[in-house]
């Protein structure tokens, strides 16, 4: 019922203030009702293969596959039901099980966060989001609203090879990401993040705000939306002069590499109390977040264009 992410960008921030943000942020969405929620944070390589020295993993890491099929350490996922604050104290409880360092610094992070008020597939840690294309984590979403034709891509997917474990309308999503992912890459052809996206979204039918995270495009978010409400916002960390003129145009921002930190959100009232530089999406935009740049596409129906980057964030 309520969808966020945060992703810092040349601002170095450590494990524990991201977990903040993005529990603060799912704190703020709490109003709309909800019965269990998620995260997904970044992880990275030394400390799984820890992992798997330590033993838990030792089979896994036989596998011819590893890494990982992106080469990148996998998200990490904690899912929870019931209270938010029960998904804080099992995060910090799995985190120290794990030995995950808090106090780690990312230069870079993209993390997104749920809170889920269940329609298909009852309150459980699997039907939680974020919904995950399968083993490695490879496409992750968070999705609030409804896809209708879920069962027709379900069972097509099915035939493809894919395995369920949720019983949610959300879960083809991350799994059609991975299937339009992998056809690109059988046929040799390079695909940007919001290509997947744009491919993924012409399947979709229903009612939705997403925001896709992928191991295959570290450090980068794609959010859309349909139906459902979506705000970015965008705090920008220099000393900048023209600051205003900076946040007049969206086209602006793509250009500037300066450190900066980017928010999604279902709801205003979880971005104001970081920035007041935010951007209603509209219907069928895609906001792709790549190197610290925002740019929007808008979605229409095969002929995707470039076409609402001169839209003004209000200031
Ligand atoms: N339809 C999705 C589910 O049941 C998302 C519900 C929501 O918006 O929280 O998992």
């Amino acid at each position: 019922c309520g969808i966020f992410a945060y992703l810092n960008y040349n601002v170095g921030r450590e494990r524990r203030y991201i977990l903040e943000v993005l529990f603060n942020g799912l704190r703020r969405l709490e109003y709309r009702g909800y019965d269990s929620s998620g995260i997904a944070i970044d992880s990275d390589l030394a400390f799984f293969k820890k992992q798997i020295n330590g033993g838990g993993g030792a089979a896994r890491g036989e596998d011819s596959s590893w890494p990982s099929p992106s080469g990148s350490a996998p998200p990490l996922v904690f899912r929870q039901e019931g209270k938010i604050e029960s998904l804080v104290s099992s995060v910090y409880t799995e985190v120290d099980e794990m030995d995950l360092n808090l106090e780690e610094s990312f230069n870079v992070h993209a993390g997104i966060a749920h809170t889920r008020w269940a329609t298909h597939g009852v309150p459980a840690p699997r039907n939680s989001h974020p919904q995950s294309s399968g083993e490695w984590n490879e496409f992750l979403v968070v999705h609030n609203g409804i896809i209708t034709n879920y069962e027709v891509l379900k069972e097509t997917l099915t035939r493809h090879g894919f395995t369920f474990e949720s019983e949610t309308d959300t879960e083809v999503i991350p799994k059609l990401a991975k299937f339009v992912y992998d056809k690109a890459r059988e046929g040799d052809q390079t695909v940007t993040f919001a290509q997947v996206v744009t491919e993924v979204m012409r399947q979709l039918e229903g009612a939705y705000a997403l925001i896709f995270k992928s191991s295959h495009y570290p450090n980068e978010l794609v959010a859309c939306k349909r139906g459902s409400t979506l705000i970015l916002g965008v705090k920008e960390l220099t000393d900048n002069k023209n600051r205003r003129a900076l946040f007049h145009d969206v086209k602006s921002l793509t250009k500037n590499g300066q450190p900066k930190e980017l928010f999604f959100s279902s709801d205003l009232c979880a971005i104001v109390e970081h920035t007041k530089n935010y951007l209603a999406l509209e219907d069928n935009e895609v906001v792709h977040i790549k190197d610290g740049c925002v740019s929007i596409l808008k979605f229409d129906y095969g002929k995707e264009k470039p076409a609402s980057v001169q839209r003004a964030l209000s200031v």
